[in-house]
C-alpha cells in the first residue's frame, strides 16, 4: 500500500535508490525541506524532463535526448568502422575519458548472468547482431570491452561465438584492467593501455 504521508513516501522512494539507505534519505528530505521550496520544484521539474526526454540511442543504446541518435553516433569525427561493445554507460564514459578511442559503441546494459535469469534477450544483444548484419554500417573491427569479471568474460565469449559468421575481426581488451575489476574504476592509463593492447579473439 502506498504510504499516505508524503514525507514518508519521499523518504521511501529515495531509499530505493542505490547507495541511499534510510538514514541518508532522511538527511536528504530534511535538507530539501529546510531549503527554499523553489529548489524542490526545480528538482521535480528536472526529474519529469529527464523521464520524458531521455531514451536509448536507436543505434548504440547509449542514453540521449536526441531524436536522431546520440552525440557519438551522429558525430562526423567518429570512425564507424570500429565498434566497441561495452556492458554499461559508465564503462563507455570511462573509455571516453581516455580520449583515445575514436570509434563508436554498442551498450549492452548488463552482462549475461544465467543464475540471475539474465539472458541475451535481456541485453541489447539482438540489436547488436542486427546492427552488424546491416551492411550499411560497414564495421571492420569489433572490440569486446565487457569487464574482466566472470560474467563479462562469459558475455564476451558468447558474443564472439554469435558474431563469428559476420567475418569481422574481433578483439578483446587486454587484462590491464584487474581481473574481477570494473572498467569504470580503472585509471585512465590502465584503460587506454588495455584498449591499445587488445588481442584477437
Ligand atoms: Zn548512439
Amino acid at each position: 500500500m502506498q504510504q499516505q504521508d508524503p514525507v514518508k513516501r519521499l523518504m521511501e522512494q529515495l531509499s530505493q535508490l542505490p547507495g541511499i539507505g534510510e538514514r541518508t534519505s532522511l538527511r536528504l528530505v530534511l535538507h530539501m525541506l529546510s531549503s527554499a521550496r523553489e529548489s524542490m520544484y526545480t528538482l521535480a521539474q528536472t526529474l519529469t524532463e529527464v523521464a520524458d526526454r531521455v531514451k536509448e540511442c536507436m543505434t548504440c543504446a547509449m542514453l540521449t535526448t536526441e531524436e536522431n541518435g546520440c552525440s557519438i553516433c551522429s558525430s562526423l569525427s567518429r570512425d564507424r568502422t570500429i565498434l566497441c561493445v561495452v556492458a554499461s554507460i559508465q564503462d563507455l564514459m570511462a573509455i571516453e575519458t581516455t580520449a583515445e578511442f575514436r570509434g563508436v559503441y554498442h551498450v549492452l546494459h548488463g552482462t549475461l548472468a544465467p543464475m540471475d535469469g539474465i539472458g541475451p534477450q535481456d541485453l541489447r544483444i539482438p540489436s547488436l547482431l542486427t546492427r552488424l548484419s546491416n551492411k550499411a554500417e560497414a564495421v571492420r573491427e569489433i572490440i569486446l570491452a565487457t569487464p574482466p569479471t566472470v560474467e563479462g568474460e562469459a558475455t564476451a565469449l558468447y558474443l564472439a561465438e554469435q558474431m563469428k559468421g559476420f567475418g569481422i575481426p574481433i578483439s578483446r581488451i587486454a587484462s590491464g584492467v584487474p581481473v574481477g575489476g570494473d572498467l569504470q574504476y580503472a585509471d585512465r592509463l590502465t584503460l587506454s593501455r588495455s584498449m591499445q593492447l587488445r588481442r584477437g579473439f
